[in-house]
């Protein structure tokens, strides 16, 4: 292509989408090279199991990126590029062992009676947490928001609210900690716990953030886009193609392109170059990132964190094509949430990353997200046909090697929809239409920047936060070469679909093109 670009971006996930389409707005003339056939990563949707029933390859709910500028401020207008969400309420749903059941709605005063349901304290404990939390969300909002060095630190921030020193102490307790604390009931702790799992061990240090994951999501509910999670990506690729942007697909990025110790380009698998007149922008992973450019170049602090990064706990998902709806038992009939949950006890719950750890497959009371998107939506599937995605938790190093999955993996599916059926009786064998399975290996397989399976690209603990994120002194998107950035959710702050990586690599490149993202959202058209 004789083209000329000024952006060259290698990957296309949301972030990186999002990223483009600021700078394509800015003006500068983009291009997008993405691995695969249809852009996105894990914000994708794709009939997988049988024609006319469209599953999210990956995610489903985007709760993080309503917090995001970008859709709160409605700044580039998505919804002109079709993009539209949907509130499921019920919000959440978790049937126990026991035959009760704690359901989450949109209604505040319901959801507190589904708590006082177990314990009248545990219903006021719960307003509390919400009330308390409402005031720390629009920092914590901030912050996440914000590039890596911009803006007031955290600590400093929440310095100005009158019990400040109160969430310094949360935030570095364990969610554990804090869930142990607030609720007496088990039933009320396990839900807070694996409502979702947040896929960071609840017992660790400086995951208090966590315990309060339940509560964002009771107002806002857990959003599906219309159509699909892919449709974010197409309307962001609609906006970048309006604004003179290029994408291509089936273009694997294998080397960086650095002249005079400036990366100028990309090379691709099929033979192919592209040169960028100001920047190239990744979303490669950094472990295959560090291998496309000279060693030397990289800088020993880069390299060192690279080798240093891990994975984090992994998800194992299986798609089903199936004629029912999964129903589940409640006071005078059944429910059919969009979005339900295994977790059978907070004893549970604390058991996952010794089993991740260990590299052992545990099937007794699998943890479980099910998600039945059709119900809300129903483009998803042919009438009365409906999608369920079953995710669960499982580690990607076993014992054996990651290559064992393979020979396990319809096991695992198959006891994971045991389980399920244990509350969703209905989904018999005659229900259930056809599947298919994603171990954590396939995931690696199905898209690199999940290394090792991890669906954020890495672990989440404090050694891979905020400004170590991916590695002290490399945290603002300007990687050791110059001209070249990195976004993604190898980059503060992580994984999920927040859109955060993507904004906040953009403010940060339209700053050292001498602009600023806000001149740009002002900008007409
Ligand atoms: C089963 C599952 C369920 C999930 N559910 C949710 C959910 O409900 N809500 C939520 O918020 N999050 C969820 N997630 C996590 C979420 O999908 C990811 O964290 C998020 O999509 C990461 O976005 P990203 O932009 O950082 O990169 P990615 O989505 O990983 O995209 C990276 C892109 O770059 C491409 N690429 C990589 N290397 C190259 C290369 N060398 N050359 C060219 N292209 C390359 C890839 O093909 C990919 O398209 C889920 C993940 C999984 C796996």
């Amino acid at each position: 292509m004789s083209e000329r670009f000024d952006i060259v971006v290698a990957g296309a996930g949301h972030n990186s989408l999002i990223a483009a389409a600021y700078l394509a707005k800015a003006g500068y003339r983009c291009l997008v090279l993405e691995g695969r056939p249809i852009v996105g990563g894990g914000v994708k949707s794709a009939e997988l199991t049988l024609r006319g029933f469209t599953h999210d390859v990956c995610s489903s709910a985007h709760n993080g990126i309503h917090g995001n500028p970008l859709l709160r401020e409605d700044e580039l207008k998505l919804g002109d590029c079709g993009l539209e969400y949907i509130y499921p309420d019920p919000v959440f749903h978790m049937p126990f062992p026991d035959g009760s059941y704690l359901t989450q709605w949109r209604d505040l005063d319901r959801t507190c009676a589904e708590f006082a349901k177990f314990s009248k304290k545990d219903g006021q404990a719960y307003r509390q947490m919400i009330t308390e939390y409402e005031t720390v969300k629009p920092i914590l909002n901030a912050v996440t928001f914000t590039p890596i060095g911009f803006g007031k630190p955290i600590n400093d921030r929440l310095a100005e609210l009158p019990n400040g020193k109160l969430w310094q102490r949360r935030l570095a307790m364990s969610a554990w900690e804090i869930l142990r604390e607030t609720f007496e009931d088990d039933h009320c702790r396990a839900f807070m716990m694996g409502c979702p799992y947040s896929l960071q061990p609840v017992q660790d240090p400086m995951t208090g953030r966590v315990a309060y994951i339940p509560l964002h999501q009771q107002r806002e509910s857990r959003p599906l886009p219309k159509g699909g999670s892919g449709a974010l990506s197409e309307a962001l690729s609609r906006f970048i193609q309006a604004h003179g942007g290029v994408i291509l697909p089936n273009k694997w990025v294998t080397a960086l392109i650095v002249e005079n110790n400036r990366c100028t380009g990309v090379e691709c698998a099929d033979g192919s170059s592209y040169r960028a007149e100001k920047a190239v922008l990744s979303t490669i992973h950094i472990k295959q990132l560090v291998d496309m450019a000279p060693r030397n170049l990289w800088g020993q602090d880069f390299i060192d964190g690279v080798d240093t990064w891990s994975a984090g706990l992994t998800l194992f998902a299986t798609n089903y094509a199936t004629s029912e709806p999964p129903k589940y038992a409640i006071e005078g009939g059944t429910l059919s949430p969009v979005h339900s949950g295994m977790m059978a006890s907070s004893d549970r719950a604390l058991r996952m990353s010794f089993d991740y750890d260990r590299g052992v497959v545990n099937l007794e009371d699998p943890p479980l997200h099910v998600i039945c998107c059709s119900l809300a939506d129903p483009t998803r599937a042919p009438a009365g046909m409906h999608t369920i995605k079953v995710v669960a938790y499982q580690p990607y190093s076993l014992k054996e090697g990651p290559l064992h999955w393979d020979l396990i993996k319809q096991r695992v599916s198959d006891a994971n929809l045991d389980y399920l059926r244990r509350f969703s009786p209905n989904l018999t064998d005659g229900k259930t239409l056809a599947r298919t399975i994603e171990s954590p290996l396939d995931l690696e397989r199905m898209n690199p920047h999940n290394w090792h399976g991890s669906c954020h690209a890495g672990a989440s603990g404090p050694a891979q936060s905020g400004g170590m994120r991916p590695m002290p002194g490399w945290a603002q998107h300007r990687m050791p070469i110059p001209g070249l950035y990195q976004t993604g959710a190898t980059t503060h702050p992580g994984g999920s679909v927040t859109g955060g990586p993507g904004r906040n690599a953009a403010t940060v490149m339209l700053k050292d093109f001498g602009t600023s993202i806000d001149e740009v959202v002002k900008k007409k058209a």
